[in-house]
């Protein structure tokens, strides 16, 4: 356990993706910057797994984007079935961009590459302090918190940014509000070892009436390993191994699917979620602290990164003497961009759960149909690559 300094320019609640991306940003721009977060060590699950085209641009700023092209495994396309019939496709090969493609890696493998350019700017996170209160006033804010034994400290800053996720206690205390709500469905995730028919450069996302699910390759030598993320009514809290195999039968028929191994699996239940504000006064939030929404298009951890790389570069400048507008472009540029890809991820999710079967046979005409015209499919690749947040 370090010692946290009584006082510093920025202070990051958080060291998830988000949090370890504001920390760069504002390290290389040279500021005080401390990073605290409440567990021991890092999580090492592997959660988010997809990272589109923008955010790697975002992150080749900072100088990363080559060493996570290196450890995950590049997907030019998706496909998009209802049970063993694909109905429609997208490429993201024709983007305009250095990384046409979404690439699949880890968090926890994104996390531990992040963290290591943190520690390379000279940066690092202090562990475990869990931030309990924030106070604040036109001078600067009081960051309250405990360590691993409960004792309590403060610390002194200009400025403060939430990036402590879903429950964020930063959000709670600016009293800011997280107007949304949970979809009934439950997530089931898991990360297997299978035989699985479709090429490990796409993704597959099934529609039916039970739900969506999408199968995506991980990278793995063996070139077998894949993540399952799929709706169910109720889900088990620790899917096995004939969970997902039942899925997989039922909503892929007839491919043959093989489950060998489940490395790690878990369900969770999902909200659609966006903070009233990202900014009050001199504290901010990014990532899943101002925004969660459905993992459909697997947005969500990227978002966050993209917000916090701005957040960062923006406090950078103004510590370094611009002014103090420059921020009021953060809220502004950020937040139509979460509720677009709120909204567009709602959209997904409910047309993917339609259950009548006379609505999926129109939702599945009108997708097979538009997906045919090449700019459909060409602006659908630019929104889910994020490239329309330009
Ligand atoms: C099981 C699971 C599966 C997921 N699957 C997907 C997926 O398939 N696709 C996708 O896009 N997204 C997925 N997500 C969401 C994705 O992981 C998040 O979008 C991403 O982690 C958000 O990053 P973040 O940095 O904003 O927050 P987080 O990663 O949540 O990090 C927040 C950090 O803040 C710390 N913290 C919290 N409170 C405090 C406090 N009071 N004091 C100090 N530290 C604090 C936490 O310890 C944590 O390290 C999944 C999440 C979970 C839990």
């Amino acid at each position: 356990m370090s010692t946290v300094p009584a006082t510093a320019s920025v202070v990051i609640v958080g060291a998830g993706p988000a949090g370890l991306t504001a920390g760069i940003a504002l390290t290389d721009a040279g500021a005080d910057v401390v990073l605290l977060d409440r567990l021991a060590e890092g999580a090492n699950t592997s959660r988010a797994a997809v990272v589109h085209a923008r955010t790697l641009e975002v992150l080749e700023e900072l100088g990363v984007s080559a060493e996570m092209r290196e450890h995950g495994i590049v997907v030019p396309h998706f496909v998009l079935w209802d049970g063993d019939k694909a109905i429609a496709r997208a490429s993201f090969e024709h983007l305009p961009t250095a990384y046409p493609y979404t690439l699949m890696i880890g968090q926890e493998t994104t996390e531990a590459i992040l963290l290591a350019r943190l520690e390379k700017a000279g940066g690092r996170v202090l562990r475990p302090y869990e931030v309990t209160e924030i106070t604040g006033n036109d001078t600067g804010v009081t960051v309250g918190y405990t360590d691993a034994e409960g004792n309590p400290g403060s610390i002194r800053a200009d400025y403060v940014i939430g990036a402590d996720g879903m429950h964020s206690r930063v959000r709670e205390s600016a009293g800011i509000g997280f107007t949304g709500a949970a979809y009934p469905e439950s997530f089931v995730l898991a990360d297997v070892h299978m035989a699985w028919p479709d090429p490990r450069t796409q993704v597959s996302l099934h529609l039916s009436p039970e739900g969506v699910t999408v199968v995506a390759p991980l990278p793995d030598e063996q070139g077998t390993r894949y993540r399952v993320v799929a709706t169910v009514d109720e889900a088990p809290a620790e899917p096995t191994l004939a969970d997902i195999q039942g899925i997989l039968d039922a909503r892929r028929p007839n491919a043959g699917v093989e489950v060998r191994e489940v490395l790690w699996s878990s369900r969770f239940r999902v909200h659609h979620r966006l903070a009233d504000h990202y900014r009050a006064g001199r504290v901010f939030l990014a990532g899943d602290a101002a925004h969660v929404h459905s993992p459909a298009g697997g947005q969500g951890m990227n978002t966050g990164i993209q917000d916090a790389a701005l957040l960062g570069s923006l406090l950078g400048r103004v510590l370094a003497g611009s002014p103090a507008s420059l921020l009021d472009s953060y809220e502004s540029t950020r937040r139509p961009i979460a509720l677009g890809v709120v909204t567009f991820t709602d959209r997904i999710t409910r047309m993917a759960t339609l259950r009548s079967r006379p609505a999926r046979a129109a939702r599945n005409l009108f997708l097979g149909t538009v997906t045919r015209i090449p700019a459909v499919r060409q602006a659908l690749a630019y929104r889910l690559s994020e490239l329309a947040a330009r």
